[in-house]
């Protein structure tokens, strides 16, 4: 499951950079762009069974965050949003330059509060 697979990369990175202090993490937030395949809700699921099964993350939570795909028109110099796959610019030039959209990363990290 591809979904699973990211979860584990997301806490394999977590877990590097943080080492045992994962623990103390109360929210991840990642953003996915349109074109890198995630599914927000599928991604949503493979957390909620991977935290199951690790009781130390029980009480963490993920925000997923949906980046739009932007392309970049060589004959305007502009960028400008790609809606429903459309790779055409609004000045009529067709570009398939991405600048975002197939971005998968960790864009924040809350930590709990100490009392
Ligand atoms: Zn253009």
């Amino acid at each position: 499951m591809h979904e699973l697979s990211i979860v584990k990369d997301i806490f394999d990175t977590l877990e590097g950079h943080y080492g045992s202090k994962v623990e103390d993490i109360q929210k991840i937030q990642v953003t996915a762009g349109l074109l890198s395949n995630v599914q927000p809700v599928l991604i949503q699921n493979a957390f909620d069974a991977f935290i199951a099964d690790n009781n130390s993350y029980a009480e963490m939570e993920l925000e997923v965050l949906v980046n739009e795909i932007i392309a970049h028109c060589e004959s305007c110099d502009k960028d400008f949003p790609v809606l429903y796959h459309r790779f055409v610019c609004p000045c009529g030039q067709p570009s398939s330059t991405i600048v975002q959209g197939n971005e998968l990363y960790i864009s924040k990290v809350i930590f709990k509060q100490k009392q």
